[in-house]
């Protein structure tokens, strides 16, 4: 049994975007001991990619927002299915998280008076987002990673963690190996703050990086934790579609708070046509006040494209499903009409969407300040994750935190653009502190060696399978895996395609048992794919179960067969945990009633 290197924490923060990077800032600050592992180079994360911006109700560029906005509308976002305290503690948090973001140096665009600037996004009543350009993430990852090095945060790049360790139902450690020479790591640690982001990986058009292949939630999902609300998964309406290597990619939704439209190939903005009911008071009725409101006309209500993304995603669909679709099977982007509004239009552009313009440029060979881009619907969120208490992010494993994308509650049934980089930094916050609090009370649980031993040969186990047997590479396994989720698990679900993607996800799990590796332990891309198809099967799984189980449709969860929402879904959300057999097990957990003063503040805000 190889043998393996022993390093100790008082907290272990698994994942260093802008969740794990603010949980190690909060738990350092609070006095105890914190590591920091990542499986790519620090600064790597995929919070790095973040463009549109952070919602927080600063009120600078309209006096009329405030926390009780915010709330309403997340909780109107993610259609009441969303942890309230959470919504209600990001809503309050977020204003005074980015001003301290700020305070640590970051750089945001300005008002003309030197405060923060807000854009218009998605959902949100009024311009919410602190932005820098449309490249929000790198400045807030820049600022986090300066902060949390000079705290003296350990950190330990390029280290997948395989496994967490528990004692008696507690959390005890993990173990981890280095990317580069294959090297086993055990952490022991008294608390483990998860902050692994995404699932994305699960499914062939994504606007994830490679890291994305629901590790935290499978992690935690074997360490006994349960999971919430998996069935809703965030397909973004604007990916790029053209050419085919580039497929998946994000277009911001930036591009449409700037005033960019949405149109079919008969030249239609055809997202006057379907405005939902709940939204109709706020929703412009015409284009020319659609274009006033982006312009920042406070009497102006927001354009249609600016509806929720789950919506605007399946009137893409719809518009490609019945014909009207571009030549590439998507629709028209087009932010290069405003030249008929503004003189200077090609400058504006290029200064407020600078990726999307160089993005364009690049990869694509289109000029966005003169030609319409060509989008399509990408998964892009996972709404569902780690079932964790609101105030506190704990899991219903002792000492097992967990904050960002990898959490579940904040976000509902549908996440709000730039309602997650806020989320990373109210959660990460109180992530930390309470993980260092937990870590301060008395007891040391210990770590079993037969536990690690028995980790560590399951994860060289694909050596001992050399392809030349007759298994599947791991690439094929994922590439299956992928394909059957985009088709079958995807945008628009119905329950027999979901029961044929079960009955295939059973298959491939089989597949998955027998996949060989050639080669030896040192930076192996081979072997790294076969440790990650069981974190995507688990997720993909839990995924599909929940998607089964809720038979109705409500935010990104948008089923065919049921295709209205049925309130008495509104009532509880679906958790999946392993059972006794080692099965998957549903149950629904019913959603705790609200307190009065935060149904007023809904109402109020009808
Ligand atoms: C292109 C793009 C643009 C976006 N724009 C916006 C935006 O403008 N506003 C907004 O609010 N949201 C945006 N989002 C969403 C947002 O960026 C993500 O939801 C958020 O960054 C997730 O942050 P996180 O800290 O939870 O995880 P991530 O930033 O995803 O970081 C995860 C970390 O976990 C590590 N990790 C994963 N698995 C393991 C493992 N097994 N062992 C060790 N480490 C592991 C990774 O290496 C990484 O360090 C965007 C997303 C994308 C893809």
């Amino acid at each position: 049994m190889p043998s393996y290197e022993t390093i100790e924490h008082d907290v272990l923060v698994i994942g260093a975007g802008g969740a794990g990077l603010r949980a190690a800032v909060a738990a350092s600050s609070a006095g105890v001991r914190v590591g920091l592992v990542c499986k790519s180079l620090l600064g790597k994360a995929h919070t790095v990619m973040a463009e549109g911006g952070i919602a927080a109700s600063l009120a600078n560029v309209d006096e009329r927002d405030g926390w009780r906005v915010h709330f309403a509308d997340t909780m109107r976002g993610g259609q009441y299915v969303n942890n309230w305290r959470m919504a209600e503690l990001h809503a309050k948090e977020a204003p005074d998280r980015v001003r301290e973001l700020e305070a640590w140096g970051a750089l945001f665009d300005r008002t003309a008076d030197g405060r923060i600037l807000q854009r218009n996004f998605g959902g949100h009543k009024y311009p919410r987002l602190a932005h820098v350009g449309d490249r929000t993430g790198l400045e807030m990852i820049r600022t986090l990673q300066d902060h949390s090095i000079h705290l003296g945060i350990d950190v330990h790049m390029e280290c997948t963690v395989l496994r967490l360790l528990t004692d008696g139902g507690r959390i005890a450690g993990a173990l981890g190996y280095d990317r580069e020479r294959g090297r086993f790591r055990v952490y022991r640690s008294k608390a483990i703050i998860l902050a692994t982001g995404g699932i994305g990986r699960a499914y062939s058009i994504t606007s994830n990086s490679w890291e994305y292949t629901g590790d935290g939630q499978a992690l935690a999902y074997d360490a006994g934790a349960a999971l919430q609300d998996m069935e809703f998964v965030q397909f973004h309406p604007t990916g790029m579609i053209w050419p085919p290597s580039v497929r998946g990619i994000l277009v911001t939704e930036g591009v449409r708070g700037e005033g960019g439209v949405l149109r079919n190939n008969q030249g239609r903005r055809f997202m006057f046509d379907d405005i939902p009911e709940n939204y109709r008071a706020q929703t412009a009725d015409n284009e020319e006040e659609g274009w006033r409101y982006t312009q920042g006309d406070r009497d102006a209500r927001r354009p249609p494209e600016l509806l929720t993304r789950d919506h605007v995603a399946r009137c893409i669909r719809r518009e490609v499903a019945e014909g009207r679709g571009s030549p590439h099977g998507g629709v028209f982007l087009d932010i290069s009409w405003i030249k008929q509004r503004l003189p200077n239009a090609r400058e504006h552009i290029i200064r407020k969407l600078p990726s999307m313009y160089h993005q364009f440029k690049q990869l694509a060979d289109i000029d966005i300040t003169t030609t319409p881009m060509e989008v399509g619907p990408t998964t892009h969120y996972i709404m569902g994750g780690i079932r964790v208490d609101g105030d506190s992010q704990m899991s219903t494993v002792p000492g097992l935190f967990a904050a960002g994308e990898c959490a579940a509650g904040l976000h509902g049934a549908n996440r709000l653009g730039g309602n997650s980089l806020s989320d990373l930094l109210v959660f990460g916050k109180r992530a930390g502190e309470f993980a260092a609090q937990f870590a301060r009370e008395p007891g040391s649980p210990a770590i079993d060696p037969a536990e690690v031993d028995g980790a560590i040969r399951d994860a060289l186990e694909p050596f001992e399978r050399p392809p030349a047997a007759g298994g599947d590479g791991p690439y094929q396994v994922q590439q299956d895996l992928q394909t059957m989720m985009q088709e079958l698990v995807g945008i628009v679900r119905t329950g027999p395609e979901m029961e044929r993607a079960l009955e295939g996800l059973e298959r491939l799990k089989e597949r998955a048992r027998r996949v060989g590796v050639p080669g030896n332990r040192e930076y192996n891309p081979g072997w790294h794919t076969a440790l990650d198809l069981g974190n995507l099967l688990t997720v993909s799984e839990a995924v599909t179960r929940a998607a089964i189980e809720r038979r109705e449709s409500r935010g990104g969860h948008f089923r065919d067969d049921c295709p209205e929402k049925d309130p008495a879904y509104g009532k509880f959300n679906i958790v999946v945990r392993k059972g006794a057999d080692r099965r998957m097990e549903l149950v629904r957990e019913p959603i705790a009633e609200m307190p009065g003063e935060l149904r007023r503040v809904i109402e109020e805000q009808k």
